[in-house]
């Protein structure tokens, strides 16, 4: 057995490795931050762009694998961060956030809260920064699902230019920060809301929350109206929109309105979650009716009574406890929204950049 291994050696068989889940080489996607070699062993970090990367084992048996003639015997040690990578838009009004996430469907009940607490957690848990917006005015159900109440804190603060500012600071459920349209005014208020009070109160809620920094903001949308998304959309870049719908055909062809929806704001849609699948509502047809549109499939939750009852105590963060039975569908749910998010940027044309003469 060689007694030099070669750092470059290594990454040189390393580097055109495909990544089963993004579709492109190792080398590509840049995520080989480190390779060290020697007769000892060989060490080989991989940044990945989510936390909530699936099953990143296999990456290492494939990276083993191609290692295998060249080291022989010698260890190989293959661990694994996370760095997110994101659109960063919120710049301009002082949002911190890599990305920001809609979560929209064609009417109510179809479990759009409850997808949107459950990504939200789902991604927290996979060890992410995340907030969660509740732009839902007409129903604003989140703080009920995460088990807060009472008005938000309002505190000053000092920029660094010497102004004073005042920051909503956001509530937090299980380490989950959160804000919704629902605690600051009331629900019989919000619900006459049209187009220009919407504006203001959900950029204000955008840009004047303490959100410190995060990597995803998961935004609660009102289901069917536009106004909402369309103030989004002129406020921040958003990295996506995912559609809850549950597999019946009516729901279905609400779902197919909230595409269009998203499709005229100009948010670009991540894919179709379904919700409830199982004997009541039947199962696959948003599958099919993703398929048809030409949009991920970003998998399905079944129906689980624990997912209300978890709902209604305020304690949506137990469903991806060890015990819980939708634990995994929705956790795949996260995973399959995390990596839409990275395939939408590689697939985004290159930011023009300035030649300088
Ligand atoms: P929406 O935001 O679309 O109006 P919600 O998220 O408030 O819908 O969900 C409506 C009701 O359905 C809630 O009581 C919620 O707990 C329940 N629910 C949502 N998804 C599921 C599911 N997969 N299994 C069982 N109950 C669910």
């Amino acid at each position: 057995m060689s007694s030099s291994l070669d750092a470059n050696q290594v990454r040189s068989l390393i580097a055109p490795l495909i990544d089963p889940e993004l579709n492109r080489s190792l080398g590509e996607l840049g995520v080989i931050t480190k390779v060290e070699a020697d007769h000892n062993g060989v060490q080989i970090e991989l940044t990945l762009p989510t936390p909530a990367y699936p099953h990143p084992t296999r990456i290492a048996n494939l990276i083993r694998e191609a290692l295998s003639t060249l080291v022989g015997e010698t260890p190989v040690e293959v661990t694994f961060t996370s760095k997110v990578k994101g659109k960063h838009a919120g710049g301009n009004i002082g949002l911190r956030v890599a990305n920001v996430i809609a979560v929209g469907s064609g009417k109510g009940g179809v479990g759009k809260s409850t997808v949107s607490a459950s990504l939200a957690y789902g991604l927290l848990k996979s060890g992410a920064r995340v907030g969660l917006l509740d732009a839902d005015v007409y129903g604003p159900s989140i703080p009920h699902l995460l088990g807060v109440s009472g008005q938000p804190e309002i505190k000053q603060f000092t920029t660094p230019d010497g102004r004073t500012i005042d920051r909503i600071e956001p509530l937090e459920s299980d380490g989950l920060r959160m804000m919704s349209m629902g605690l600051m005014v009331p629900a019989e208020q919000a619900v006459v809301w049209r187009g220009p009070m919407l504006h203001k109160w959900l950029t204000q809620l955008l840009h004047q929350t303490n959100w410190g920094e995060l990597d995803y903001l998961i935004v609660d949308m009102p289901p069917g109206t536009g106004d909402v998304a369309l103030t989004l959309s002129q406020t921040v870049q958003l990295a996506g929109a995912v559609v809850v719908c549950t597999p019946q055909q009516v729901a279905l062809l609400d779902a197919v309105k909230a595409v269009s929806m998203f499709r005229q704001v100009k948010i670009p849609v991540l894919g179709m979650v379904e919700n409830m699948s199982g004997d009541i509502f039947g199962r696959g047809g948003t599958r099919k009716k993703a398929e048809e549109m030409g949009l991920p499939f970003l998998g399905e939750i079944p129906i689980d009574p624990q997912i209300r009852i978890q709902g209604d105590a305020g304690k949506m963060s137990r469903l991806f406890d060890a015990e819980s039975p939708s634990r995994e569908a929705l956790t795949n749910v996260c995973q399959q929204v995390a990596l839409q998010v990275v395939r939408e940027l590689l697939n985004a044309p290159a930011m023009p950049t300035l030649e300088i003469l």
